[in-house]
């Protein structure tokens, strides 16, 4: 189901891992957690100069979260997160621009994580921005 003009449902879905089943993103958020993410990543595509972005990790069930040792609240489980790589723009770069958009409240986002590989986003309501960095560990 297309989203917004560059993002689709699919591309949120969760992939199978080993005994764990593939599972799609859950219908009963899709306006109010997915679209609204798609929002601000609609803008930071745009920001970032049109470069098309991957969804490395969008929804995980709870049972996937906890095979892939992601974090406890994870907000993957809760459909307000998305592990993105931007084509052509390093993960430190895009982590800086996005930072940076968010500094000067053109996106809205509750937390934002650096990763060597790539960059975490989420929406989840936050007074202030919410950021850590890490090597493995996926929040
Ligand atoms: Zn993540």
């Amino acid at each position: 189901m297309k989203i917004t003009e560059h993002f689709d449902s699919l591309e949120f879905s969760q992939k199978a891992l080993g005994s764990i089943p593939s599972s799609e993103y859950p219908q009963q958020w899709i306006s109010d957690r997915l679209l609204p993410l798609c929002i601000q990543l609609e803008i930071i595509r745009k920001e970032l100069g049109e470069n098309p972005i991957t969804i490395l990790s969008g929804y995980r069930s709870p049972e996937f979260n906890k095979t892939i040792r992601g974090a406890k609240q994870s907000q993957h489980i809760e459909g307000k997160a998305a592990d993105i790589i931007v084509k052509n723009i390093s993960p430190k770069e895009v982590h800086e621009r996005i930072l940076t958009l968010s500094k000067n409240n053109i996106i809205k986002i509750g937390g934002l994580g650096e990763y060597p590989k790539f960059v975490h986003i989420d929406i989840r309501s936050s007074p202030k921005l919410i950021r850590w960095s890490g090597s493995r560990q996926d929040n």
